[in-house]
């Protein structure tokens, strides 16, 4: 998402560089190669034209500053429009005073809207609430078993009509009833938030908005999402404005942000429907979901990474405790062991793939054609290895001798010499870290004064 259009801003902020100040012929240009990077990324002309307008205006007419060249300046006011356009302000989640806060989903099939279902309830969860799901999509074959199924996985309960009921028998097959029933429910055992997964078509219909808007007015929902799949582009915001006139919504969900889409709907969407995007979702893996943030999303288009996530992820995975004790093993000289080592290496696996930890890091963009082939087995062979040792050897790694080495390489399926560069990495990586632990710096580098 967002690659070409990353690398076509970067390119054009590129040839600013080294400019003293910036000439009318300047400004006019870089408007230019902005608004077809725009284009090219599939944003909504008035979309486009606005942005535009908008970073051309300031240009001219803000103060240079003192500490930003002409280039930063530039950079500085297309981060601001773009988080503006974005949205500006994270929208958080509206809950409700009262009784179980109901969210109710809308939008086409295959959008993503079961899945999300089931990533929502897993970061509610994670909120410390206790969500139910609903399963009133009951056009689509599967998608009340596949709601359970999803639910299961999170460990989330799944209100759905009886078996068997799904033909309309018993009030069973009545969208409208089984969500109705499902806050009756959701309020017997305490639920405190319910999440109603609605039906979609293939395409916008009059049915299917009036089934929405039928189970909207019986329930009153605290929000309704709609959740669109990035990938369709442009389509995204036609029928995004047309869920709009149809159901209306409060916020809207942008599924599949991983995949290769130019990332137009993103950048179009909250203009033209004038609808928060609320969360984002990236991932077939339940924790491939968050809240969307319209300013770190702008530094992430404008490869200026993405600590702020990166932090709260990290922050997350990582076992503090474990880290501290690592650390102080760290300060004591030959206190940090392999076991040690593949514990750390299994907290950073747990943020994800390397690619998609480096990429959230700061200038990266550049790299990215290293980062696409990093191979993510590279980890695999170094864990195998780890794990082929003995508890003793992992302890104590000096007692890794030849024939040691021989039988860890048949354990993990690896050469001699894949042991021996692990081993010697390690002891030098150690000797380095433990180094710094002291506060003595990098060796083999001068030490800082003081
Ligand atoms: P629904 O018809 O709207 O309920 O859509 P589903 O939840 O069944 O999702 C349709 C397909 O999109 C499924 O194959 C999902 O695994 C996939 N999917 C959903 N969300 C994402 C996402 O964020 N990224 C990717 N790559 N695939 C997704």
């Amino acid at each position: 998402m967002f690659a070409t259009l990353s690398d076509r801003l970067a390119d054009t902020f590129k040839n600013l560089r080294g400019k003293g100040r910036l000439s009318e012929a300047d400004i006019d240009a870089t408007a230019r190669e902005i608004r077809i990077a725009l284009l090219e990324a599939d944003v909504a002309l008035p979309v486009v034209k606005e942005f535009v307008g908008a970073v051309k205006e300031r240009a001219r007419s803000e103060e240079v500053s003192g500490a930003l060249n002409p280039a930063q300046q530039i950079i500085k006011i297309v981060h601001e429009e773009l988080v503006t356009i974005l949205g500006g302000e994270t929208r958080r989640l509206r809950y409700a005073k009262s009784g179980p806060t109901v969210i109710m989903l809308a939008g086409l099939q295959g959008a993503g809207k079961t899945t999300l279902a089931a990533k929502l309830a897993l970061w509610l969860k994670d909120q410390d609430k206790t969500p139910m799901l609903v399963a009133a999509d009951l056009q689509r074959p599967n998608a009340v078993q596949q709601l359970q199924v999803n639910g299961e996985r999170v460990g989330v309960p799944v209100f759905a009509p009886e078996p068997g009921n799904a033909q309309g028998v018993e009030h069973g097959g009545d969208p409208v009833d089984v969500a109705r029933r499902s806050i009756e429910e959701a309020k017997r055992k305490l639920h405190d938030v319910v999440i109603i997964d609605t039906a979609g078509r293939l395409g916008v219909d009059a049915e299917l908005m009036k089934q929405a808007a039928d189970i909207r007015d019986a329930v009153q929902p605290d929000e309704v999402l709609f959740v669109v799949d990035a990938m369709i582009g442009q389509d995204a915001v036609t029928t995004a404005q047309a869920f709009l006139d149809g159901v209306g919504y409060d916020g809207v969900v942008l599924t599949k942000l991983d995949g290769d889409a130019r990332g137009g709907a993103a950048l179009s969407i909250r203009s033209i429907t004038g609808k928060p995007v609320m969360f984002a979702s990236s991932g077939e893996k339940m924790t491939d979901f968050d809240l969307f943030h319209p300013d770190r999303m702008a530094s992430r288009i404008l490869d200026m990474g993405d600590m702020l996530t990166l932090i709260e992820q990290a922050e997350k995975a990582f076992d503090s405790e474990q880290s501290l004790k690592a650390a102080e093993k760290l300060a004591t000289k030959g206190g940090f062991t392999l076991e040690d080592f593949l514990q750390q290496m299994m907290q950073i696996r747990k943020l994800g793939s390397m690619t998609k930890i480096m990429g959230m890091l700061p200038g990266m963009g550049q790299f990215r054609d290293q980062l696409e082939n990093f191979d993510e087995r590279e980890i695999d062979r170094i864990q195998a290895i780890i794990q082929s040792m003995t508890p003793a050897e992992r302890a104590n790694p000096k007692i890794i001798d030849g024939s040691r080495r021989a039988r860890i390489a048949a354990g993990s399926g690896r050469q001699v010499s894949d042991v021996n560069q692990l081993v010697d990495r390690f002891f030098e990586a150690r000797k380095m870290m433990e180094s710094m632990a002291r506060g003595g710096g990098v060796p083999g580098m001068p030490g800082m004064p003081g």
